[in-house]
């Protein structure tokens, strides 16, 4: 059943530029509502999320996991032979799963009579858009573009990288430089190390993942340095020079602070920027921010009423799920039944692909400070049964942040392996309002690292 009607002044009730996660949520339900829905893409269908981050990233992931898996199997009686990578085997099966993905996502568009429009889509105004020799008006217009990632701006940064270029690399590297230190440094030095590169990040702060509580970013620093991987801090990056032959590296990556990496490739790892330039706003009055993402109000609404804008494009919470709630709920208050309804943005989980990774929900402890709040801290590290007989030195760190007043919890931090998974399940507790007492009353399941969390009983003693 659907309940807009259409008013067939326009080719289309909404028309959607970018068929990543949230333009493609976004323009099914609103298609399922009843309006008329076209959509533009100048690339593969699933955007970033499905071509260039997330879904191949978690694949080169799990392929850098078994670097690690094939030495830990030892402890448990197998006899590994020798080991060999193949980056070629990997490439080709990755890009088969994401051609997989491309078709389905094809697949939903059609199933909901979503018109597909190949090709890069510009405003004429505010109503009409131009993608290649083809012109369509539209009702209402959603900008669902997305960010790409920024570039090096320093001498010699053409011999720089960035992570698209990862996902269809030709030469696999024998030393890596990582410019960066955060969640796309963090998880590719994993990748890189994992699959038997030498690792070097350079990052201009004093720590890596800023934002992120201060114990995991320390810890994991540390876990990263025990395995390896070289992380020189507080350095900015000053150039690049490329050398000729006779070298065993290709480039030397300077920083201001005298670091200077011998490399074969260098992945600038350093932002990424809201896609705008090809969209020609200013023929339909669409404002930017200062930082160049589009300017919206609560209701995604941008500076020209009829215009839209949600994900990276805006700069704000730069996640897949985030944009994908964000245009489910934007296509339902635009052509739904009820209007009204909003992205709840309290406790959004978050977790980095790393090694060993971290998942994490709700405040971290230096925020619980700044807010004033009167908290306890439970946190436990050990190491996880597994590695008891893999005799890999890597523990498990574990932190709750309670307030005292309402014995909620709001902060729960974790890192080690699983992490990603264990948190899924405790950010709905948290989500919930579960409070400190509601873990404690909760029966573990032994043996396993996620039943720490419930059994943790007496508060870390503040430091002075
Ligand atoms: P981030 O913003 O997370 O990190 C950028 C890093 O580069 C920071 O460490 C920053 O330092 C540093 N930096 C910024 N400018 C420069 C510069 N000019 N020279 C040297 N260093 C610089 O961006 P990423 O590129 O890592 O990731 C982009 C986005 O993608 C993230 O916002 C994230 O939301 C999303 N993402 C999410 C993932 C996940 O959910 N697992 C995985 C990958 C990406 P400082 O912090 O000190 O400013």
């Amino acid at each position: 059943m659907t309940y807009y009607t259409s008013t067939d002044k326009y080719d289309f009730d909404l028309f959607v530029i970018g068929a990543g996660s949230g333009g493609v949520r976004a323009s099914r339900i609103a298609s399922s509502h009843g309006a008329r829905v076209g959509i533009a893409e100048c690339s593969d269908l699933g955007g970033t999320c499905v071509n260039l981050g997330c879904v191949p990233k978690k694949l080169f992931a799990y392929g850098a996991d078994f670097g690690f898996g094939f030495s830990d199997a030892k402890g448990y009686g197998w006899d590994v032979p020798e080991i060999s990578f193949d980056w070629p085997t990997l490439l080709q099966n990755k890009d088969k799963e994401i051609n997989r993905l491309n078709r389905i996502y094809e697949g939903i568009l059609k199933k909901n009579n979503v018109e597909l429009f190949c090709g890069t889509a510009e405003f004429v105004d505010n109503h009409t858009l131009k993608i290649g020799d083809k012109t369509v008006t539209a009702d209402k217009i959603l900008i669902a573009t997305g960010g790409t990632p920024n570039k090096l701006a320093i001498h010699g940064a053409e011999h720089s990288l960035v992570s698209d270029d990862m996902f269809h690399l030709e030469e696999w590297p024998g030393k890596v430089a990582i410019i960066g230190g955060g969640y796309i440094a963090v998880e590719f030095a994993h990748i890189f190390h994992g699959m038997g590169c030498e690792v070097d990040i350079l990052h201009k702060g004093s720590m890596i993942l800023r934002g992120f509580d201060e114990d995991l970013r320390i810890k994991l620093c540390k876990a990263m340095r025990d395995e390896g991987i070289n992380i020189h801090l507080d350095g900015c990056p000053s150039k690049i020079v490329k050398h000729g032959d006779g070298f065993d590296h290709n480039y030397c990556l300077h920083s201001d602070a005298g670091h200077k990496i011998e490399c074969d490739m260098i992945l600038a790892a350093i932002g990424r920027s809201p896609n705008t330039e090809c969209l020609q706003l200013e023929k339909a009055g669409v404002e930017l921010t200062k930082s160049g993402s589009i300017k919206i109000n609560d209701d995604y609404q941008t500076s020209e009423g009829n215009i839209y804008a949600i994900g990276d494009v805006t700069d704000r919470i730069n996640l897949t799920p985030v944009a994908i709630a964000q245009g489910h709920v934007l296509a339902d208050n635009l052509f739904g039944p009820q209007t009204g309804r909003e992205v709840d943005y309290e406790n959004i989980p978050t977790a980095v692909f790393s090694h060993p990774p971290i998942g994490t929900v709700g405040m971290t402890e230096c925020q619980a400070k700044e807010k004033g709040i009167d908290f306890d801290i439970y946190n436990t590290e050990f190491t996880p049964l597994i590695h008891q007989l893999s005799c890999r030195a890597e523990k498990t760190f574990m932190k709750l942040i309670v307030e005292k007043k309402t014995d909620k919890v709001i902060g729960l931090h974790i890192l080690g392996r699983d992490a990603p998974e264990m948190l899924q399940g405790f950010a709905v507790a948290i989500k919930a309002g579960a409070t400190k007492s509601d873990f404690d009353r909760t029966i573990p399941i032994h043996p396993t690292s996620a039943e720490e969390l419930v059994t943790m009983r007496t508060p870390k003693v503040p430091a002075d």
